[in-house]
C-alpha cells in the first residue's frame, strides 16, 4: 500500500526494512532513541519552533480541557468563541453553566466541559488571588504538576500539556496515538494505562526530546500505525516493532490478542 504518507516516508530516505540496532524487549534507552530519530527524519516535527505558549498559561490550561475528546479545529473553534463571548476569565467565571457550555458548544461535552472550566476558573482565584497561572511560571514541575491535577478536568495527560507547552516543564503527554504505538512496538504491556506509559517515556527520553518524541510519534500513530489498518510493511521502524508480523498477508490476527 502506498499512501501519501508512506511516499512522505520512502522520500525522506528511510527504509521500512531499515535494522533496529538491537533485539526489543524492554524500553531500552538505545533502542527507543533510535526508533525517535527514524521517526523525526520520517515526520520532522522535533524542526519545528516549540510551540509559543500562551501569555498566560491559564489559556493553555483552558485550550487543553476544550481539545479532551476532540480535534484540533473544533478546540480552537470554541476557544475563540469564548474569548469572543467574555472580556475575561472573571466574566467567564461568573457567568451561567449553560452560557458557558452554549459558548463552547463547538468543542462536544459542553455542559462537562463548562463546569470543568467554571470549577477550575473558581479553584485558580482562590489560590492565586485572580484569574491567572502566571504565577506558576516560578514553580518546579513537582508542585505545578500537583497544582494542576488537583484541579477538575485535569488528568495525567492535560497537566502533561500544560507543563510541557505552557511552563516549559520536562512532562511527555501521552495521548490515544501515543498509548497505540508505544503497545504496539512493545515499549508498553497491553494493559498500560496513559500514565505508565508517560512515565516509560520520561525515563527512556532525554529531556530535551520530548517535545520532538511526543509530537512525532503522534504523526506517526496518525498516518503510519493507525488503529484500523496500521502500514506495517512501509513502517520505518518495522524492525523494532513487536507485533509487526501479525499485519503481513493475514498471518496472525489484527489486533492481536492480550497476553
Ligand atoms: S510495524 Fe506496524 S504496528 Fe509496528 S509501529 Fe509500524 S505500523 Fe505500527
Amino acid at each position: 500500500m502506498k499512501t501519501k504518507e508512506t511516499v512522505k516516508v520512502h522520500r525522506a530516505g528511510i527504509s521500512p526494512a531499515a535494522v533496529c540496532p538491537t533485539a526489543l524487549t524492554l524500553p531500552e534507552r538505545s533502542v527507543v532513541l533510535w526508533v525517535l530519530d527514524v521517526l523525526e527524519k520520517a515526520w520532522g516535527m522535533g524542526k519545528l519552533s516549540p510551540v509559543k505558549a500562551h501569555e498566560d498559561p491559564l489559556d493553555g490550561l483552558i485550550v487543553t480541557i476544550l481539545s479532551q475528546n476532540t480535534n484540533d479545529k473544533n478546540r480552537d473553534r470554541a476557544f475563540a468563541q469564548l474569548k469572543l463571548r467574555f472580556s475575561s476569565w472573571e466574566e467567564a467565571a461568573a457567568s451561567s453553566i449553560e452560557e458557558l457550555a452554549s459558548t463552547i458548544r463547538a468543542a462536544g461535552l459542553g455542559e462537562v466541559k463548562a463546569r470543568y472550566i467554571n470549577q477550575a476558573l473558581k479553584r485558580i482565584k482562590e489560590r492565586f488571588g485572580e484569574y491567572s497561572l502566571k504565577g506558576m511560571k516560578s514553580w518546579d514541575k513537582d508542585k505545578a504538576k500537583s497544582f494542576l491535577l488537583s484541579l477538575p478536568g485535569v488528568g495525567p495527560k492535560t497537566a502533561a500539556c500544560v507543563l510541557l507547552f505552557e511552563l516549559g516543564q520536562p512532562a511527555f503527554p501521552v495521548d490515544t496515538h501515543i498509548t497505540r504505538v508505544c503497545k504496539r512496538i512493545g515499549w508498553a504491556p497491553q494493559n498500560a494505562t496513559p500514565e505508565d506509559i508517560q512515565s516509560i517515556m520520561e525515563a527512556a527520553i532525554p529531556q530535551e526530546q520530548y517535545y520532538g518524541a511526543h509530537l512525532n510519534i503522534i504523526e506517526h500513530g496518525r498516518h503510519i500505525c493507525t488503529a484500523r489498518k496500521p502500514a506495517c510493511p512501509s513502517c520505518p521502524i518495522i524492525s523494532c516493532c513487536s507485533f509487526a508480523g501479525k499485519t503481513r498477508r493475514g498471518e496472525g490476527q489484527w489486533p492481536p490478542p492480550l497476553s
